[in-house]
């Protein structure tokens, strides 16, 4: 029974654990409203304009347990959508992310999205202006399941099926695809036909789609070039993705020879899945109909391909005695990226670190460990742009004592006043220091270049206010103070 078990690791698994509820694949009438708009929107396919390149938002849903744990990664939601558009650049449609992503920590839509409670809890989360994509452990579906709830419209995929072709499957349903053996989905021919001369009527609604495409318009997927396809990948007789080699006739007494490496099929493990032409435009004319007008955003993303991560500015690499109560980290903004993975760990292999998800490229933190030594590292996270991401090389920092008598933070803690500033003011800033001494102020920009530097600012005991001549145009940038001690940096604003 191997390909038994392993066609249960494709797509959306076949289980009666699941076969009451409103989820694709658990029965093959789930697939009729989809069906019933491919068939509508088959009259539409002399308007459609084909060069057209559409980009279609997708709401990320990641689910952790109560604790917090066992999400999928931010790196795996990148590699899921450039796979997704891979997949999909035939039909000309392409996926960027609705950001900011979505957190839920709950245990049970985490393991059993299709219970009472795992169903009652989604409403709460769906948007109405992009495709809803939820991903957790899925633990009690069947193995690496996923599936598209056809009333509530939105997707599931496990963290197991993530990066593979689990999510273009079910983005083929959500754009009213079928299976290519639909009528067979669920019939339980595996132990009860050698498959040499199948029944003639797979399920009591439709007859089997024949060879010779005489019926192929009102049978299975109703797509024409997707051959029959009486569900052998179930077969024990089919191993993965091998052509089928059952020699099974359809009912004129023609070999069928099913197309393995489709999207909509069940074939396991296939080096190349594919949508056909037909697929293609029917998912493209789903995407035109009114049903999806909600998804015509118009909106182009951003298409600058991310090549190099970013640059890291501050605190500068093994900076030390950090000021535990906030400590700002800032790295270079790439072109087109709003939002930035940070990761902070206490050891450089980032076993388990700090993540926080940062629209912008500047975050202050402040719950991190005295006297504690962290690295850091910045992933890019663009709307579309996805592939080969890096994460730029890590820093370190170290923490300074908590007390509050941090001896750089005690010299060199200031204010700037006014903040904002107004363009053409200069800077101004007030300190207090605890003795005579000379320090190094940098001016950076929100991209971390430096644009003016004083190198022997010299500071008298007590308190004391500074003026620094500089022009600045309206902004974000970052001041900052340093001795042989360390540093200290303060954002400041400039306005118009
Ligand atoms: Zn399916």
């Amino acid at each position: 029974m191997k390909a038994l078990s392993i066609f249960l690791l494709l797509f959306c698994g076949f289980t009666p654990l699941i076969a009451q509820t409103h989820f694709c694949c658990t029965s093959s009438s789930d697939q009729e409203q989809g069906l019933e708009r491919l068939k509508r929107n088959r009259q539409n396919i002399l308007a459609r304009n084909r060069d057209e390149l559409v980009y279609i938002p997708i709401k990320f849903h990641l689910i952790a347990n109560d604790a917090g744990q066992g999400r999928l990664t931010y790196e795996e939601v990148m590699v899921l959508l450039c796979q997704l558009n891979a997949y999909f650049e035939p039909a000309e449609m392409q996926f960027y992310i609705d950001f900011p992503f979505n957190l839920i920590d709950n245990s049970i839509l985490y393991d059993d999205p299709v219970s009472d409670t795992g169903q009652s809890l989604i409403p709460d989360h769906l948007v109405d202006d992009a495709i809803n994509v939820f991903i957790g452990r899925g633990l009690l579906l069947p193995p690496y399941g996923s599936f598209y709830a056809v009333e509530a419209d939105y997707i599931f995929v496990s963290n197991d099926a993530s990066d593979g072709e689990a999510p273009a499957h079910e983005m083929g349903h959500f754009f009213s695809l079928a299976h290519t053996f639909r009528g067979w989905d669920f019939e339980d021919i595996i132990t009860t036909t050698n498959y040499q001369v199948p029944p003639d009527v797979p399920s009591e609604f439709q007859p089997a789609e024949l060879m010779d495409q005489s019926n192929c318009l009102e049978t299975a997927d109703l797509l024409c070039d997707t051959p029959p396809d009486y569900y052998f990948a179930a077969s024990p007789l089919q191993d993965d993705c091998e052509e089928w080699s059952g020699n099974t006739f359809d009912p004129n007494g023609d070999v069928v020879d099913p197309m393995e490496n489709n999207l909509m099929s069940f074939f396991s493990n296939c080096t190349e899945y594919v949508f056909t032409e037909d697929q293609n435009t029917a998912m493209r004319l789903d995407y035109d109909s009114p049903e999806r007008a909600y998804l015509q955003t118009g909106y182009t993303p951003a298409e600058q391909i991310v090549a190099m991560p970013p640059n890291l500015l501050l605190p500068v690499n093994e900076a030390t005695n950090l000021p535990p109560e906030s400590v700002t980290l800032s790295w270079e903004a790439l072109p087109g990226v709003d939002y930035y993975l940070l990761e902070i760990d206490e050891f450089s292999i980032f076993l388990d670190p700090i993540s926080y998800v940062v629209n912008g490229t500047s975050i202050v933190v402040t719950d991190l460990a005295a006297e504690q030594e962290y690295h850091w590292r910045v992933l890019p996270l663009p709307e579309y742009q996805t592939c080969d991401l890096d994460y730029s090389p890590s820093q370190e920092f170290t923490m300074g004592l908590a007390t509050g008598i941090n001896p750089i933070e005690a010299a060199l803690a200031f204010t700037v006043q006014p903040n904002p500033l107004l363009t053409g003011q200069g800077l101004q800033f007030r300190l207090i220091a605890p003795s005579a001494q000379v320090l190094t102020a940098r001016l950076y920009s929100s991209t971390g270049e430096v644009l003016a530097i004083w190198k022997d600012l010299r500071l008298l005991p007590g308190p004391q206010i500074i003026e620094w001549p500089v022009a600045l145009n309206s902004g974000m940038y970052f001041l900052q103070l340093a001795n042989q001690d360390g540093h200290y940096t303060q954002k400041l604003v400039v306005q118009d």
